[in-house]
């Protein structure tokens, strides 16, 4: 994979690696817009998330395309893309590796 170092976050000091996922936001009765959770590996390997960000802000920040966002978007975040089991193991690989497999999964 080649390295590709963008500005992510600027609350957040670190070159993105890799854009592992984003997710969405539950939807606030207050906000007409959709809302979207961004996560991504650091330069030195650290698991980062930035919150808060309409579409334009994520493809913005992260310099993605409209396909690379609905390719990174997950709505099932926690589902493991094997056995389809709701796993917190599923996405903490996911948000690290960008690859939603379940601990039973890989074992
Ligand atoms: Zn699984």
């Amino acid at each position: 994979m080649s390295l590709t170092y963008k500005k992510a976050d600027p609350l957040v000091h670190g070159a993105v690696k890799n854009l592992t996922c984003i997710t969405e936001a539950n939807k606030q009765p207050h906000h007409e817009e959709q809302y979207y959770y961004v996560f991504w590996v650091s330069h030195v390997d650290n698991v980062h998330m930035s919150g808060g960000l309409n579409k334009s802000q994520v493809k913005k920040w992260l310099e993605i395309s409209d396909e690379d966002f609905d390719k990174k978007l997950d709505l099932k975040e926690f589902f493991c893309k094997v056995c389809d089991s709701e796993s917190n193991t599923a996405f903490a690989r996911l948000a690290k590796i960008g690859d939603k497999t379940c601990i039973n999964c890989l074992e």
